[in-house]
């Protein structure tokens, strides 16, 4: 009897472990292309304006500004990352100090490691510090000012228009547009020629869009997202399109095939409606195929619950 569940227990750790390889390998060879590559991996510091400058840490991207009083950033991400910008900032900039850094939105993973930049002043929206108070963040630098509304903000002599977006991705998302340089910064809000990963996590998306139309509607020519490669307005529109395409699909997947469980082979059903028509116009985008089920899921998910 006790050999039987010796052999029981063994064969149960075989499938449990070729389980576990079958399911990770699936999803490496899926998901991780979207992270990773030539030309994501690694770090670059570049100018993109007169004053403005970006730095790019693997898929993530963040804006430094020029101005008489000093640098300001905008997001500092992580310590990895801001220990990075500083060392080009102090290479590139041997005058100047930190003077602002700015929290786009409360996310831990735009908000660690500040203290590196060692900055005058930290802004944030006011309602940062309620979400930030349930989950560790001992590297997240405290803000030394908060704000709320539209706001704008004179550093230097350069002006900074940050653009409240309400209920978007999160209720603390701020938007930056820089007027003298015709610039725009979004954190997690547009893409270029790259699609949204993992459906945009913790998205509201009819603000999401009201957001993006807000921004869309702004005087400016450089558009600077906070992951992956910059562009112009123009990317910023098409990525709207995208984002509401795939979503009017869903809808309309849900509308002929009812909702979810409610017939047999529905998710090849809501894919075969909504998969061509977005290859057509989007499959040469970064990330399409290693994304797609991902965005489809969220998408169906956000039509049935509203959200
Ligand atoms: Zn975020």
């Amino acid at each position: 009897m006790k050999k039987r569940l010796l052999m029981t227990l063994a064969v149960a750790v075989v499938a449990a472990t070729g389980c576990r390889s079958f399911i990770l390998e699936t999803v490496m060879t899926t998901v991780e292309p979207y992270f990773h590559g030539p030309g994501i991996d690694g770090t670059q510091f570049e100018q993109v304006s007169d004053k403005a400058y970006t730095f790019r840490w693997n898929w993530y991207r963040n804006l430094i500004i020029v101005t008489d009083a000093g640098l300001v950033v905008i997001d500092p991400m992580n310590t990895e990352m801001a220990t990075a910008l500083k060392h080009e900032l102090d290479r590139k900039f041997p005058d100047k100090k930190i003077h602002t850094l700015i929290y786009s939105h409360y996310h831990l993973d735009h908000t660690r490691g500040g203290a590196a930049l060692a900055p005058l002043e930290v802004i944030a929206h006011e309602k940062c510090a309620t979400y930030w108070k349930d989950f560790e963040h001992r590297d997240v630098l405290e803000p030394t000012r908060v704000i709320t509304g539209d706001t704008t903000l004179d550093i230097g002599g350069v002006e900074i228009r940050a653009l409240y977006l309400g209920l978007s991705h999160t209720d603390t998302l701020y938007a930056f547009h820089v007027p003298s340089e015709k610039l725009v910064f979004t954190a997690d809000l547009g893409l270029v020629r790259s699609v949204a990963p993992v459906g945009v996590p913790d998205r509201y998306a009819p603000g999401y869009l009201a957001a993006l139309n807000r921004v869309a509607a702004l005087d400016f020519d450089i558009f600077v997202p906070s992951h992956f490669g910059y562009g112009t307005k123009h990317d910023l529109t098409d990525w709207r399109d995208m984002l509401e395409d795939g979503r009017q699909l869903a809808r309309a997947a849900l509308r002929n095939t009812g909702s979810l469980g409610t017939r047999e082979r529905q998710m090849a059903r809501y894919f075969d409606t909504v998969y061509y028509p977005m290859r057509a116009k989007y499959g040469s985008w970064h990330g399409f195929n290693e994304m797609f089920i991902l965005n489809l899921v969220r998408d169906l998910e956000g039509e049935m619950l509203g959200h």
